[in-house]
């Protein structure tokens, strides 16, 4: 296992399967878990407020026994002075044995991870990755439907700006027999980087469709995310499609009886309340999940660190090319200037360079 959990992708899929073994064990045997981390500090960073994942990796670090410290929005903190975040990580580094770092800038628990001998789990960076939500929805489809493997996936609503659907594509794209049904109005269709680099790469069995009650019948999973506004071209537009990706009772009669419904929350419109009595309604049990799972993480970095876990580092300097510049404007090189820009050579994409804080292609 390495250090740090930036990425979904940084754990392999017998590390998940411990993790979710854990996960049940901490379930089934909370008392046993109850001092494991007796005095040693969770720090949670979070330069922006996100209250439902702080808390989350709070109740976690108290009920395994910790300690935590750290601030829930930037500026009441050092950090609101411009101090960068490799500073901030090395001088956290002398005070707690566990960050949770929470960024708007992509790329910034990684710049973190590279400043400071003790594990960083990102806590959500920009638009880019959040492993702990997706570790929770993994934990949940496995308590809910005993396996990974064979599964349909239905994936609806905002396909194109979901971090949280691409991260769950990716994470069980690499389990057999999964396919995916997505399902999504054309203007936030998947992006073309994740078919291409996850679905085809993986060669996963998938289909696109428009219609949620088309899909319906077909589904294991039933994953909801939220459809905004301000991802549509005009209002019109967005009063035409709202009601196709709202989920509600009569939307559920053609569904399996043992389907699952999944949703990172916080929900607004997308799942009405009159779902939330039907026994296929998962959602509230996934934030239940959420703490479970962040406690196995949090107890296995801990540990694995103590084994003396290899510190992170840059990727081999042959793969890398410091003469290129990164122009996201998300990217944590946009607000430090003194970060350097360094891009690396992706596996399996011919001669394709992209930045090693933010992904964006050179
Ligand atoms: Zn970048």
């Amino acid at each position: 296992m390495k250090k740090d959990l930036i990425d979904i992708l940084d754990l392999s899929t017998g590390e998940i399967d411990e993790l979710i073994a854990t996960a049940e064990d901490i379930i089934a045997n909370p008392d046993a878990y109850a001092e494991k981390c007796a005095r040693k500090k969770l720090a949670t960073l979070f330069y922006e407020p996100s209250t439902r994942t702080r808390l989350s990796f709070e109740s976690a670090m108290y009920e395994l026994g910790g300690h935590v410290i750290g601030f829930s929005d930037a500026t009441n903190s050092s950090v609101s002075k411009g101090e960068s975040v490799a500073d901030t990580a090395k001088t956290v580094n002398c005070f707690a044995d566990i960050i949770a770092m929470r960024h708007p800038k992509e790329g910034a628990p990684y710049v973190a991870s590279l400043n400071c001998s003790i594990p960083v789990i990102n806590a959500g960076d920009g638009g880019h990755n959040h492993p702990t939500q997706t570790l929770t929805d993994l934990l949940t489809i496995h308590r809910e439907m005993g396996r990974f493997e064979g599964l349909t996936v239905g994936c609806c609503g905002d396909l194109k700006f979901g971090r949280t659907v691409h991260s769950l594509l990716a994470a069980m794209s690499r389990y057999a027999g999964v396919r995916f049904v997505l399902i999504s109005p054309e203007e936030l269709r998947i992006p073309e980087h994740v078919r291409t680099e996850i679905l085809d790469k993986q060669g996963i069995e998938y289909s696109e469709v428009r219609s949620l009650e088309e899909a319906m019948p077909q589904l294991d999973i039933l994953y909801m995310t939220r459809v905004q506004r301000e991802r549509f071209a005009s209002e019109e537009e967005y009063l035409r499609l709202k009601d196709s990706y709202i989920l509600t009772p009569e939307k559920l009669l053609t569904a399996k009886a043992d389907m699952r419904i999944l949703h990172p929350l916080p929900r607004v419109n997308e799942i009405s309340v009159g779902v939330d009595a039907d026994e296929r309604a998962a959602y509230f049990r996934q934030v239940h999940n959420g703490k479970y799972i962040r406690m196995a993480l949090i107890l296995k970095l801990l540990e694995n660190n103590a084994k003396g876990a290899k510190k992170s580092t840059l990727p081999p300097e042959e793969t890398l090319r410091r003469d290129l510049k990164c122009s996201h404007g998300r990217c944590i090189t946009g607000i430090e200037q003194e970060l350097p820009h360094i891009f690396r050579l992706t596996d399996g994409e011919d001669g394709v360079y992209r930045c090693i804080y933010c992904d964006t292609k050179a």
